[in-house]
């Protein structure tokens, strides 16, 4: 996981996963290249989207986005956080305190990463393309600036 990730574009990330989850219930992303310009992040999934559920995922990102819920860290310890997250994606060498990001009521994820402090400064979100092959659907998406 690379630690210079941008933050709008890594604070959106953490809004997609919990989306994806919510709609589909397939976990969070376990593959994300995340650029300042453009991002992108892989899913185990069974089939592609369609045009309407692109747009369905898009706007209800966007209406996260919108409200502007703030975001908020906490620390807690090692053997809490594995009883309430997944945490494969954490470092070995990441200590006995492990630091949760909260985005509003909305999600809640471990994380090492730069986020916003408010989701309104992500500005809107906007999915560029999304494929599916060999049970992985990639979902591009970039942001316009708000
Ligand atoms: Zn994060």
């Amino acid at each position: 996981m690379k630690k210079n990730y941008d933050p709008r574009m890594h604070s959106a990330e953490h809004i997609l996963n919990q989306t994806m989850d919510r709609m589909y219930q397939c976990g969070r992303c376990f593959n994300a290249h995340i650029e300042r310009k453009k991002s992108k992040c892989d899913y185990h999934f069974t089939k592609s989207l369609t045009a309407d559920e692109i747009e369905a995922v898009q706007s209800r990102v966007n209406k996260i986005i919108r409200s502007d819920l703030p975001v908020s860290e906490q620390f807690i310890s090692k053997s809490e956080a594995m009883s309430r997250f997944n945490t494969d994606k954490l470092p070995d060498e990441v200590g006995d305190r492990i630091r949760i990001i909260s985005i509003g009521d909305y999600d809640h994820c471990p994380c090492i990463g730069p986020h916003v402090k408010s989701t309104a400064e992500i500005g809107e979100f906007r999915i560029t393309s999304t494929a599916f092959e060999d049970g992985v659907l990639r979902i591009r998406y970039k942001l316009e600036s708000g």
